[in-house]
C-alpha cells in the first residue's frame, strides 16, 4: 500500500506543471545528494535538480578518478622499487587506454549505485540546471518547482587564467580525466592541491612532468614546515619544479605546445597544459539576485553558520559557499542542516573547526587543526610547545630511492593540549583520520602517549614524539 501510495504521489507531481514538495536542492553533488537523501530519511520529500551528471565534483572530475589515478601511480613506484625486495619484475609499459577504460566503468558504475540509493530513499532527480524564480521557485526544464526549503549546493568550477595569451590552448584538472592518452611531457601551473596531485600522478605514472609555481614553495596556506617538506618531495620525486614563475604565452607549435614563461624561459615539445589554479562558485546562473541572495565579490554564497543564505528557507552548503572546499564537509553540512530543517534539531550545524585533509602528494601528506605560523599569532610563546620529527620510513630501508616522513605536533596550554597536526609521509592520508577524532576530543599530549604504540609503524612516531 506504501509503495501504491508514493506511485500515485509520483504520478500526481508528473502531471502538474507546477510540483511542490519540501526541499528543492540545487546540484546533484556529494553535498546536494546527501542533504536530500537525509531529508528523505526524515519523511520530507525532495528533488535534486543537475544538469550534468550524478554526483557532482568529486564523483566525475575529482576525488574518485583522482584517487584510483593516485593508486595508478603508486602500483608504479613499488614497481620501480621492486629490484631492491628482490623482485625481478620488469616495467615494459602502462597501458593508459586500460586503465582509463576501467576508471570510467568504476564511475559509471557509481552513477546507477547512486541513482539506485536516490530511487530507494524516494528522492527525485531533474535532470536539468535549475534557477530562482522572482518568487522563490525553481525553474528548470519548462517546468516550475516550489519547495518549502531550498537548498543551493552547485559547487564550483575550476578558474582559467582568461589574461594569458594562448590560455584556452590548456585544459583544467577536467580535462585531465577526459585524457585518453597518457602525455609524455606536461606542464602543471599553481600550488595547491589540485596542482600538487596532478604533478605528482603524472610524474608517478611515467610523464614528463613540470609545475609552474608562482611563488617558491606550494601549499603555502599551509603550515610553513609542511609546504615546505611538501615542496622538497615534489622535486625528490622528479617532478621539474619551476619556482618563482609564471606562464606568460601559450602557442601551438605543430601538435604540440610551446610554453614561455616570465623569465622569457621556454617549455617547448608540450603535449599537454593544465592550469589549477584555484575554483570559483557556480553560482552566476541561478538568479540569485532575484530574490536577494548575497553573494561575495568572487560570487561565493555569503552563509552564516547554519548554512542560512540572507534569503530565509533558502540555504547554502559546500563549494559555491568558498569555505573549506571539500566533499565531506559538503556532505557533513547537508546532513546537519537536514537534521535542523527536517528533525527539528535546532542546533544541529556543522562545527568546521580541526578538519583533518589530505594532499594526495607522493608521499602523501596531510594536516588537522591551525598552522605554526597561526598559533604563534594567536598564543603567547610560552603557551605553545611545539614538537617535530623526521625520518626515513621503514619501507624505504631496502630502496634505494628514499622517501622522507615529516610531522609535527602543536600543542597549547599547560596541559599540552594538541590543536594542530601536520605530517608528510607514506600512510598519511589513512593515519590522520583517527588522530583527528583525538584532535577533535580535546586529546593533550600526554594523552596521545598514553596510547602504545604499534610498532613497527610511522603512526607510532605520534604517541612517542618528546
Ligand atoms: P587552491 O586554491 O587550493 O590552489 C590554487 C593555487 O594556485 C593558489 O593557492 C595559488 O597559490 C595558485 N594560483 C592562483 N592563481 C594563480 C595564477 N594566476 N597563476 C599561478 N598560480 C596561481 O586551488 P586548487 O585548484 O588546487 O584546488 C581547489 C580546492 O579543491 C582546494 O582548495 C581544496 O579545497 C579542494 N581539493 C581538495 C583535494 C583533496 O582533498 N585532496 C584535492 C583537490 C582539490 P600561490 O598563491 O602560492 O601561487
Amino acid at each position: 500500500i506504501a509503495n501504491r501510495q508514493q506511485l500515485v504521489l509520483k504520478l500526481r507531481r508528473a502531471m502538474s506543471t507546477t510540483k511542490n514538495y519540501d526541499l528543492l536542492v540545487l546540484g546533484g553533488g556529494s553535498g546536494g545528494l546527501a542533504a536530500a537523501r537525509r531529508a528523505a530519511e526524515f519523511g520530507a520529500s525532495a528533488v535534486i535538480f543537475d544538469g550534468a551528471y550524478v554526483g557532482g565534483t568529486c564523483v566525475n572530475v575529482g576525488c574518485v578518478p583522482k584517487k584510483v589515478t593516485y593508486y595508478a601511480a603508486n602500483h608504479a613506484d613499488f614497481i620501480r622499487n621492486n629490484l631492491d625486495y628482490g623482485f625481478h619484475v620488469e616495467y615494459k609499459s602502462f597501458d593508459f587506454a586500460t586503465f582509463k577504460k576501467k576508471r570510467d566503468d568504476y564511475i559509471k558504475r557509481l552513477h546507477s549505485i547512486y541513482f539506485s540509493n536516490l530511487n530507494k530513499a524516494n528522492v527525485d532527480w531533474v535532470n536539468a540546471y535549475g534557477s530562482i524564480t522572482p518568487d522563490g521557485s525553481i525553474q528548470a526544464d519548462g517546468k516550475i518547482y516550489k519547495g518549502k526549503h531550498i537548498i543551493i549546493a552547485t559547487g564550483s568550477t575550476p578558474i582559467l587564467p582568461t589574461n594569458i595569451p594562448g590560455y584556452d590552448l590548456g585544459m583544467t584538472s577536467d580535462g585531465f580525466f577526459e585524457m585518453e592518452e597518457l602525455p609524455k611531457k606536461s606542464v602543471i601551473v599553481g600550488a595547491g592541491y589540485i596542482g600538487v596531485e596532478l604533478a605528482g600522478m603524472l610524474h608517478g605514472l611515467g610523464t614528463d612532468a613540470t609545475l609552474v609555481i608562482r611563488k617558491d614553495r606550494v601549499l603555502r596556506n599551509f603550515d610553513g614546515d609542511l609546504s615546505r617538506e611538501v615542496t622538497a618531495s615534489l622535486e625528490t620525486e622528479g617532478v621539474n619544479l619551476k619556482r618563482n614563475s609564471q606562464v606568460a604565452e601559450v602557442v601551438k607549435d605543430g601538435n604540440k605546445l610551446k610554453i614561455t614563461l616570465d623569465d622569457n624561459s621556454t617549455i617547448d615539445q608540450v603535449d599537454n597544459l593544465i592550469w589549477a589554479v584555484g575554483r570559483r562558485p557556480n553560482s552566476e546562473k541561478l538568479n540569485l539576485e532575484s530574490v536577494g541572495i548575497k553573494t561575495d565579490k568572487i560570487g561565493n554564497i555569503v552563509v552564516d553558520e547554519f548554512q542560512n543564505t540572507s534569503v530565509p528557507n533558502f540555504y547554502s552548503i559546500g563549494d559555491v559557499c568558498g569555505h573549506a572546499q571539500l566533499t565531506p564537509v559538503a556532505i557533513a553540512a547537508g546532513r546537519k542542516l537536514a537534521h535542523r530543517i527536517f528533525n527539528g534539531e535546532k542546533n544541529s550545524k556543522l562545527d568546521y573547526s580541526a578538519i583533518p585533509t589530505v594532499v594526495f602528494s607522493h608521499p602523501p601528506s596531510g594536516t588537522i587543526g591551525p598552522s605554526e605560523e597561526e598559533v604563534r599569532s594567536l598564543y603567547q610563546e610560552d603557551q605553545i610547545k611545539i614538537y617535530k620529527t623526521a625520518f626515513t620510513p621503514m619501507y624505504n630501508a631496502l630502496t634505494t630511492h628514499k622517501t622522507r616522513t615529516f610531522m609535527k605536533l602543536i600543542c597549547i596550554g599547560k596541559d599540552e593540549r594538541v590543536i594542530g597536526l601536520h605530517m608528510i609521509g607514506h600512510g598519511c592520508d589513512e593515519i590522520l583520520q583517527g588522530f583527528g577524532v583525538a584532535i577533535k576530543m580535546g586529546a593533550t599530549k600526554k594523552q596521545f602517549d598514553s596510547c602504545v604504540a604499534i610498532h613497527p609503524t610511522s603512526a607510532e612516531e605520534l604517541v612517542t614524539m618528546r
